[in-house]
């Protein structure tokens, strides 16, 4: 059995001269200094060699790395496809439904680009005070102070109100209510019209197309961008089977099918439905090397993008030796 150190990208573009330069992700150039890193210490692999290796013994080389992207962004085409495609390195994309056939914004990207729109963040949390006491009672809420005591505290590189909003809209708050909060949000601060929007934030299905036959895997990450493991059974089943119609429509191979948990929502239940599916291969948000056993094949952690160097002339960390 061997370990892999699988790694995990968002947004990849060039955010500081772009439009919202406050938008959390990795830069082009930076993205470029990491694969060359990689290529210096690492030995890239597919996810079908990660199957193999599974499923029938395939021995991997030490050392190796997979490189995986979530979320459906357009980034993945413009900026990620041609560099891979250059460095002969295959990218396993991990792409939402609504988003990218329905052009539907997923929340937690209407809570990016709010975020990234509103410089002083109190201005956001006055108007969520507002809105927790407009619809408290319609569907039972506390009050705010409740929640702000709860959520609002200073995480890594965000502050507590950042943290607050990101908590409490993404976590916190049941389906329904989070997503009405969130379109309020959303019409003010950007006053962009939803659909337009989209399709310019996501992959559209012709670039799916082209990835997939530019060698790269294409893997389900549900419908709706919901918490996996708080479905219910019929509700997660109805989630994957509408991502696996959309990955045979691309044109996937559905035998060798693969899976990214959205917020890394695992739960036993949710690995037994996958595995019940036939799901080769599922990666949460865990921090860690992932281990290659039939046992772990569905829980494979991954390492964040800023976890690794971004400088291609940096020693490698402690990822690197604990890797074998
Ligand atoms: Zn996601």
């Amino acid at each position: 059995m061997s370990d892999i150190s699988v790694i995990m990208y968002h947004y990849v573009r060039r955010i500081k001269d772009s439009r919202f330069p406050e938008i959390k992700g990795l830069e082009t150039a930076l993205f470029r200094e990491q694969l060359k890193f990689l290529k210096k210490h690492y030995n890239f692999v597919t996810t079908e060699e990660v199957i193999d290796c599974v499923y029938n013994n395939y021995k991997l080389p030490t050392k190796s790395v997979l490189l995986t992207f979530d979320d459906g962004y357009v980034d993945h085409y413009e900026t990620v496809f041609p560099i891979l495609q250059e460095f002969e390195v295959q990218g396993s994309f991990y792409i939402p439904v609504k988003a990218v056939r329905d052009n539907q914004m997923l929340d937690v990207n209407k809570i990016h680009f709010i975020l990234a729109s509103v410089l002083d963040k109190k201005q956001i949390i006055v108007d969520i005070k507002f809105l927790i006491e407009k619809y408290r009672f319609e569907y039972n809420l506390q009050d705010f102070d409740y929640y702000y005591k709860k959520l609002a505290v200073e995480w890594r590189h965000d502050t507590a109100e950042v943290i607050f909003i990101k908590r409490l809209l993404q976590v916190e708050l049941a389906e329904d209510v989070r997503g009405k909060i969130v379109d309020i949000l959303f019409e003010k601060y950007l006053q962009v019209n939803e659909s337009e929007f989209a399709k310019e934030l996501y992959l559209s299905e012709n670039q799916v197309k082209e990835m997939l036959n530019g060698g790269m895997h294409i893997g389900c990450h549900g419908y709706n961008h919901f918490w996996w493991n708080r479905l219910k059974p019929d509700e997660l089943e109805v989630e994957i089977d509408l991502s696996l119609n959309f990955l045979t429509e691309m044109g996937v191979d559905i035998s060798n099918w693969t899976a990214a948990y959205p917020y890394g929502s695992c739960s036993d239940e949710v690995e037994k439905l996958l595995r019940e599916k036939k799901c080769r291969l599922a990666f949460t948000t865990e921090v860690n090397v992932a281990k290659t056993s039939i046992e772990s094949s569905l829980v494979m952690g991954r390492l964040d993008t800023n976890n690794i160097p971004k400088n291609s002339n940096e020693l490698p960390n402690d990822w690197y030796r604990k890797s074998c």
